[in-house]
């Protein structure tokens, strides 16, 4: 939920580039994706590449006391935990753009832990809202107007409303309450990156309407909570990246959606955005001579598989990479297509994902032989395996050392050379190989 008032929008004004598109009439447009905040007064975005979070309360003002009856401070521990984790599900997300045959890829935003005297955003406790939502967005203070039906806010205040979340915790199915821990940040951090509700834009406060339950901006009917949306989605993210200015004008890729009198009506497969042109002679479209394919009427299921050339890749997360087919509104998520050959060091190895190489980490699996660790996964063979501890110091371990001894580097570099089983040039070899741990 966010507590403003929406017009309808017809034109993307997004930073760096105004998108010259056009959506749907939002009154019929059912398939909408995201409505992004145009109105100047009080629909805005995030700008900086790092979002610094902080929890307000008591001490800061005299009504942001988060136990009360509902929550134990342990409860609270668990809630502010979850609240971070959903919004930090945004962080995880990259825009992917193939550029000449390779994949480029971009972080749509970075956090950080912040302060109340240092903070973009101060998420806070709410006692007193009745309305049966979880979070509200606020955008207090600062705002800078870029241009018209445009402005970057520097501060926002996201409030959980305690009493609603306490009584999904209690009373009501705690599946309801789970939804909530996994959607509530994200969902509003949402609005922090400049989207509107769906839903609230399409159908206001007629609930029962309320359709878009396949999107982490959409809801779905009301009092149905446990089938909101906790992850964000191919539609949610194309609207943060327009605001994030990971796509632009320069990103569009067109395909003909029909026609408007003598011009030809071309829409964005990744955005959603349409513009009308006229047919050139040559066959492109409008001044620019933009190039488009074709719609398909429907796609088949074998249209729809990773291997198929309809599929294009456009992000990824830490575990998953989003494609979106080019004819259709289809996009699905694949995990990483882990293949080829293993990259290795002392500290482990890695595959490259072969859509968009990402390098996927797993620790060695050793058995020793003889005088050697070697790695069942990908046959790297040493004579040092490396112990990380908790504070972040790594520790070692040598395979030919009977007094199965965990050594500091210093130590290590002592164990080396006292060592009889190791020649010169090994002693000089395993030296080497710590040091480039
Ligand atoms: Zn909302
Ligand atoms: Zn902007
Ligand atoms: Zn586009
Ligand atoms: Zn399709
Ligand atoms: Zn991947
Ligand atoms: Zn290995």
């Amino acid at each position: 939920m966010v507590a403003l008032a929406c017009i309808n929008i017809n034109k993307v004004e997004a930073h760096p580039a105004l998108l010259d598109v056009y959506y749907e009439d939002p009154e019929t447009a059912t398939g909408a994706w995201y409505y992004l905040m145009t109105d100047d007064d009080s629909c805005i975005h995030f700008d900086g590449s790092t979002i610094k979070y902080a929890f307000g309360n008591e001490t800061n003002n005299s009504k942001w006391f988060w136990t009360n009856s509902y929550y134990t401070e342990a409860e609270v521990a668990t809630l502010k935990n979850a609240v971070v984790r959903s919004m930090k599900k945004w962080g995880d997300i990259h825009i992917g753009k193939i550029v000449n045959g390779e994949p480029v890829k971009s972080r749509l935003i970075n956090f950080a832990e912040g302060s109340y005297d240092d903070y973009n955003l101060l998420i806070l406790p709410d006692q007193e809202c009745c309305t049966m939502v979880a979070g509200i967005m606020d955008i207090p203070m600062t705002r800078t107007v870029i241009e018209e039906y445009h402005a970057h806010a520097e501060k926002f205040w996201m409030y959980l409303m305690m009493p609603v979340l306490g009584q999904m915790k209690d009373y009501d199915d705690p599946s309801e309450y789970n939804v909530a821990l996994e959607r509530v940040g994200a969902h509003e951090f949402g609005h922090v990156l400049g989207l509107l509700d769906i839903d609230d834009v399409e159908h206001g406060d007629a609930d029962y309407d309320w359709e878009h339950s396949d999107k982490i901006m959409g809801y779905a009917t009301y009092g149905e909570y446990t089938e909101y949306q906790t992850f964000i989605g191919f539609y949610d993210f194309m609207g943060a990246a327009i605001t994030r200015g990971l796509h632009t004008e320069n990103d569009h890729k067109w395909r003909v959606e029909g026609t408007k009198g003598d011009l030809t009506v071309l829409e964005c497969y990744l955005c959603n955005g349409r513009i009308d042109v006229a047919q050139n002679a040559d066959g492109t479209y409008g001044p620019n001579n933009l190039t488009a394919i074709t719609k398909r009427a429907s796609c088949t299921s074998a249209q729809h598989t990773y291997t198929s050339s309809t599929m294009e890749y456009v992000g990824c997360s830490s575990s998953s990479d989003f494609f979106k087919c080019q004819h259709c509104d289809y996009y699905r998520m694949y995990t990483h297509f882990v293949g080829g050959a293993y990259h290795f060091g002392l500290n482990g190895h890695y595959q490259d994902c072969n859509y968009c190489g990402e390098k996927i980490y797993g620790e060695h699996e050793y058995v020793q032989e003889e005088l050697y660790y070697v790695c069942t996964v990908c046959n790297y063979r040493t004579r040092i395996r490396t112990i990380s501890t908790a504070d972040g110091e790594t520790l070692y371990a040598f395979s030919d050392d009977t007094s199965e001894g965990i050594y500091d580097y210093n130590q290590a570099q002592n164990y080396i050379w006292d060592n009889n089983n190791y020649d010169i040039t090994e002693k000089i070899e395993v030296l080497e190989e710590i040091s480039n741990a």
